[in-house]
C-alpha cells in the first residue's frame, strides 16, 4: 500500500512521449524511443519500453511516423523588417552596398505605420513557432518588436542596435546607452552593435562592456562582404565610398593594415572576442581568424539563405566544424531572404557543403543556436533536467536508420504542417 502510493506520487503527472524516432542531438538517435516529461522538464530519456518501465501507470502519448527533436534555434533575424520583404522578391542584388542603400531608402518610406511593421513581424513570429522554433535572437533598431515578446511561448530575445561610425556623433550614441533600461528592472533589454564597419570602435567597445556588465550576449554582423573587408583591412573600397557618399564616414578610422586581417581580426585587436560574443555571417575569415574565434571561444552564426540571396558567398564550414567551432544558424530578415525558415537553411547549407554531415547540421540548428545564445542549460538538445521543448516532426515511411533519419530532416522540405510541438518552455532570460 505503502509502495502504491509513494509510486503514485512520482508518476503523477508524469507523461511518456514515445515515437519511432528519438533525436536527442548530444546522443545518437534512438528508434522506439521515450521520453518522461513532468512540469515541463525532460526526467528521463531513452528506450521507450526501459522508460516506460521506470514509471508504472505514467500516461503514454503515442506519436506515430514521427521524430522527437529539439525546438530549432533562429539565432538571428529582424523581425522588424518583416513588412518589407518584397525587396527579397527581386532578383539578387548586382553589389551589398547598393541593396543597403536601396533596403535603407525603402525603410524610411514604411517605418511610419506602426502597425503594418508590427503586422508584419507577428505573423513572421508565428510562423516561425509553428516550424518548431522556440528560440529567437532578433536584432532592432526600434523597440516595436520587443512588445511582441509575450505574444511568443519561446524565448524572444530582443536586441537592440546601435551603429554609427562618425566621431561627431559618439556623445549622443554614448549618452543614450547610458540612458537604456538595463537589468535587474529590465532584464529583457539587450543592445549591441550593426557591424564593425559601422560602428565607431568607442561605440563597440561601450555596447560590449554594457553586454559583460550585465552578463548579455553582444552580437554583431561579422565579415559578411568583400566591401567590408577590403574596409576594414585596407580602409578602402566599395564599402567605404558607399560610406563618404552618404556621409558617414570617419576619417580617424584605423584599418587593420593587413590583408589578411579582417573584421574577425579587428575584433580581437581591439579586445571584443569572448564567448558571449556572436558573431553573424562569418564568411570571409582567414584560417588564423577561424583559431581566434576558437581559442576565444566566439560563437558564429551562418546564414546561407541570406548570403546566397545578397551574393556574398559562403561560409567555410567544414573549416569551422574541424577547428571545433559549432556554428548556429540564422536566417537574418525578409529583406536578404525569400523565406524564413531554419529547415530552409539546414537545406541550403547541405546542397553548398554535401561533405557535412547532416547530423551536425541538425546540431547547428539546435545546441550550436542554444549555445550561441546562452540557453544550453535548457534548450538544445534533449537531456533529463532540460526543458522539454520538444518538436514532433513527421516523418515519410521511408526511414529506415539513424543517417536517413539525419538526412531526411535535412533535405525534405519540412514545412510548419508537419511539425508541432509539445511544450514550451517559460521565457529563460
Ligand atoms: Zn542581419
Amino acid at each position: 500500500m505503502r509502495v502504491e502510493a509513494v509510486t503514485d506520487r512520482l508518476t503523477s503527472r508524469l507523461t511518456i512521449h514515445r515515437a519511432p524516432w528519438l533525436l536527442p542531438i548530444r546522443h545518437p538517435p534512438l528508434a522506439d524511443g521515450g521520453i518522461a516529461v513532468r512540469a515541463g522538464r525532460i526526467v528521463d530519456i531513452g528506450d521507450f519500453k526501459q522508460v516506460a518501465r521506470s514509471y508504472p501507470g505514467a500516461e503514454i502519448i503515442d506519436h506515430p511516423d514521427a521524430v522527437l527533436m529539439p525546438g530549432l534555434i533562429n539565432a538571428h533575424t529582424h523581425l522588424e523588417l518583416s513588412h518589407l520583404a518584397y525587396l527579397s522578391q527581386d532578383p539578387s542584388p548586382t553589389s551589398f552596398t547598393g541593396w543597403i542603400g536601396h533596403m535603407l531608402a525603402e525603410r524610411a518610406k514604411a517605418d511610419a505605420d506602426k502597425k503594418t511593421i508590427q503586422d508584419a513581424a507577428l505573423a513572421v513570429l508565428v510562423e516561425q513557432q509553428r516550424q518548431g522554433v522556440i528560440a529567437i535572437a532578433d536584432i532592432s533598431n526600434t523597440d516595436l518588436v520587443r512588445e511582441l515578446i509575450p505574444e511568443f511561448p519561446g524565448n524572444l530575445l530582443c536586441l537592440k542596435e546601435y551603429l554609427g561610425l562618425r566621431a561627431s556623433e559618439l556623445t549622443a550614441s554614448l549618452n543614450s546607452l547610458k540612458e537604456e533600461a538595463g537589468y535587474p528592472d529590465y532584464p529583457e533589454v539587450y543592445c549591441t552593435a550593426h557591424a564593425p564597419y559601422s560602428t565607431h570602435i568607442d561605440l563597440l567597445r561601450a555596447l560590449k562592456n554594457r553586454a559583460i556588465q550585465l552578463g548579455q550576449i553582444f552580437s554583431i554582423h561579422v565579415a559578411e562582404s568583400t566591401a567590408e573587408h577590403d574596409m576594414i583591412s585596407q580602409g578602402t573600397g566599395e564599402m567605404r565610398e558607399f560610406l563618404e557618399q552618404r556621409g558617414f564616414w570617419e576619417s580617424s578610422f584605423q584599418p587593420t593594415g593587413s590583408d589578411s586581417k579582417g573584421s574577425v581580426s579587428y575584433l580581437h585587436q581591439h579586445g571584443l572576442l569572448d564567448s558571449r560574443t556572436l558573431c553573424v555571417h562569418c564568411i570571409h575569415v582567414t584560417e588564423q581568424e577561424m583559431d581566434l574565434l576558437a581559442e576565444n571561444g566566439a560563437k558564429v552564426c551562418l546564414c546561407p539563405g541570406s548570403n546566397r540571396y545578397l551574393g556574398v558567398g559562403t561560409a567555410p564550414v567544414e573549416h569551422y566544424l574541424r577547428k571545433g567551432i559549432l556554428p548556429a544558424l540564422g536566417t537574418d530578415s525578409l529583406t536578404s531572404n525569400p523565406e524564413l525558415s531554419i529547415w530552409r537553411e539546414m537545406r541550403l547549407l547541405a546542397e553548398e557543403h554535401p561533405g557535412i554531415d547532416p547530423a551536425d547540421i541538425l546540431r547547428m540548428a539546435t545546441l550550436g543556436g542554444a549555445e550561441a545564445l546562452g540557453l544550453d542549460r535548457q534548450l538544445g538538445s534533449l537531456e533529463t533536467g532540460k526543458a522539454a521543448a520538444i518538436s514532433v516532426v513527421k516523418l515519410p515511411e521511408s526511414v529506415q536508420n539513424a543517417f536517413s533519419l539525419a538526412e531526411c530532416l535535412v533535405y525534405q522540405d519540412i514545412k510548419s504542417n508537419s511539425v508541432y510541438s509539445l511544450a514550451y518552455p517559460l521565457n529563460f532570460y
